[in-house]
């Protein structure tokens, strides 16, 4: 079966910063070990993200450094240096400790963003302990399977969030504390026997703290995946994987000494704490951290209070502001800002042109998961920038297209993505799934899930996820071109394709798709829609239905569903919905 390279015009594409070192130079001489020298590492070889993010900082030059600005979703803001967050975070290892929590003890995460989350987290990876963060809008079922597959021992949790756990506590019996963080004292509620009022507990501790000696090979976290394709896998990381976040956050999302950074990611998603915690911090950058809901004017008022100069953000979120128009992007100052970077979903090129119109900045893509602990394929501030492109494999980063036997396709070719193993962020496992785990090594490839292709610059396109790519009349269809071309349609605001079973082709291409404000979905609208994209790519390729939908099912980290909407279509059970949005 052959690929059709779609015939369309060359995607724009742009040049930045012409001036910054070029890590793509250094592909040649690349090794691990020099970047392993830029880290300060512990006595006999051992690491600890935390020693690495937070306590060389507060113990050197940075020590009264602004490493977190936080604002509230009530406009409060707090912040603090290097160096209280060594205090505090020594502390809350203490404070595990007196608990009777050992290195590799399964901690957990179930706040709002607040600053607490920080200093929990890096108090647990200070005992050695492993962190497991959840997305604060899960519900019982989802908190249960988690916690259950990890036996995790101290679950950290607010006044507000706990009610669901209690649900579901009496299914987690290795479950034996719950510490309660009563920010502001938002509620008083009267404690459990085994619950642990956080802020008591912060005061009575002692501030002294020796790391216990972790091992670059030691667990530090347990990342559960989006679950877009399937119910979530438990991908557990290791101290070094902060080789992988120290570089690429030096050199994808280009941060230095004086920026000031917002990765707008929960904690609960791996984004949120490779690159919205541990790559910054590892280079001693301020993060801003907002704890409110997304509002097109509320994001921009962070970039400009705050003079954020590198924003890091997702696609979803990127079509929800151009959604919002980018009349309201002059109303703010936003000239501190310089860089800009996209991750999670594949970057319509619709959105960097409309990135360029309202920031006169380019949306700088990059491809990883959570599996990968670090980004892998990423547009570099140096490169040119190809529209609709992932960029090019990092330094440090082997990556192939395959054939369905798992040997490598020349250029132009389209099939699996893999990497080659292996880096200091890769996963060591899926928690209680190793079976799941091997299979997705093959033939001295680790398989991504997902399907791409390369031109002969060596920039990767992706495809779409292997199980999304749609088979109609002989002709292998990804998802993300035709959703592309969807999108530029300008009634379209989104859109999601799956294959739907025909006699006659196998399948056809039928698009979901939500409309921009002012339109009305009609059979002229849907007339036109189907012949914009038949025009756009090929016969083959047009959606030959299409269905307006309010909006469209994504996971709560933002990532369409195109699996459930396929399921839906079918009549086919929904499968693992825990991750999915309200
Ligand atoms: P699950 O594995 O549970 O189905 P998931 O794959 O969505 O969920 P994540 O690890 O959060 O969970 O997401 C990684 C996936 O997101 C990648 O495999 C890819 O499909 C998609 N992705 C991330 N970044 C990009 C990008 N820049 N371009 C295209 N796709 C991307
Ligand atoms: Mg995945």
């Amino acid at each position: 079966m052959e690929f059709k390279v779609y015939a369309k015009p060359e995607p724009a594409s742009f040049r930045k910063h012409p001036n910054l070192p070029d890590l793509e130079k250094a592909r040649a001489h690349f090794s691990w070990d020099d970047v392993g020298r830029e880290l300060s590492w512990l006595p006999g070889g051992n690491l600890n993200m935390a020693h690495e993010c937070i306590d060389r900082h507060a113990t050197g030059t940075r020590r009264g450094k602004i490493a977190l600005y936080w604002e509230g979703r009530d406009g409060h803001t707090e912040t603090y240096t290097f160096a209280e967050l060594k205090n505090l975070s020594d502390r809350f290892a203490n404070v595990l400790k007196v608990l009777g929590v050992r290195k590799g003890d399964r901690v957990f995460f179930f706040l709002e963003r607040i600053p607490e989350i920080f200093v929990a987290l890096f108090g647990t990876l200070k005992l050695g302990a492993v962190a497991g963060p959840l997305f604060s809008a899960f519900g019982p079922d989802a908190i249960r399977d988690r916690l259950a597959d990890c036996n995790a021992k101290i679950l950290i949790t607010s006044p507000e969030l706990r009610g669901r756990v209690e649900e579901v506590k009496s299914d987690l019996p290795a479950l034996e504390h719950l510490i309660i963080v009563d920010k502001g004292g938002r509620e008083a509620t009267p404690l459990k026997h085994y619950e642990i009022d956080y802020f008591r507990a912060m005061e009575a501790a002692s501030d002294h703290f020796v790391l216990e000696p972790t091992s670059p090979d030691d667990f530090s976290i347990i990342h559960y995946t989006s679950g877009t394709t399937g119910k979530p896998k438990g991908a557990v990381h290791r101290h070094k994987a902060i080789l992988g976040q120290y570089l690429t956050a030096r050199h994808v999302l280009d941060l230095h000494e004086d920026d000031v950074y917002w990765c707008t990611a929960d904690p609960g998603w791996v984004t949120g704490t490779s690159y919205g915690m541990f790559g910054p911090w590892s280079i001693g950058v301020p993060l801003v951290f907002f704890e409110g809901p997304f509002s097109a004017e509320g994001w921009y008022k962070i970039l400009e209070k705050y003079k954020v100069t590198v924003w890091y953000t997702a696609p979803t979120a990127i079509r929800m502001l151009m959604k919002a128009g980018e009349e309201i992007v002059k109303k703010f100052d936003l000239s501190a800002l310089r860089h800009m970077a996209s991750v999670g979903e594949p970057l319509n090129p619709e959105a960097i042109y409309w990135g360029e119109k309202a920031f006169g900045l380019v949306f700088h893509d990059n491809w990883w998961q959570t599996e990968t602990g670090c980004m892998q394929i990423a547009n570099l501030p140096t490169m040119t920038v190809k529209a609709g492109s992932m960029g090019r494999p990092l330094p440090g980063v082997t990556a192939a297209v395959l054939d369905d036997r798992f040997n490598p396709l020349p250029n132009g070719s389209e099939g699996l993505l893999a990497l080659k193993p292996e880096w200091p962020s890769q996963f060591r496992t899926y928690w209680n799934r190793p079976d799941v785990y091997d299979s997705r090594f093959k033939n001295g490839w680790y398989l991504t899930g997902d399907r791409a292709r390369t031109d002969t610059d060596g920039y990767f396109w992706f495809v779409g996820r292997a199980d999304d790519v749609i088979n109609t009349a002989g002709h292998l269809v990804g998802p993300f071109e035709v959703e592309s071309a969807l999108i530029e349609h300008p009634a379209v605001a989104e859109a999601a394709v799956i294959g739907k079973p025909d006699e006659e082709r196998g399948e056809i291409v039928k698009a979901f798709v939500s409309l921009r404000a002012g339109f009305t979905a009609s059979e002229e609208l849907e007339k036109d829609i189907k012949n914009y994209v038949r025009k756009r790519l090929a016969a083959h390729a047009y959606p030959r239905e299409i269905a307006f939908l309010p909006s469209l099912p994504k996971t709560r980290s933002g990532k369409i569903m195109r699996r459930l909407l396929k399921a839906r279509e079918l009549g086919l059970p929904e499968g693992d919905t825990s991750t999915l949005e309200d």
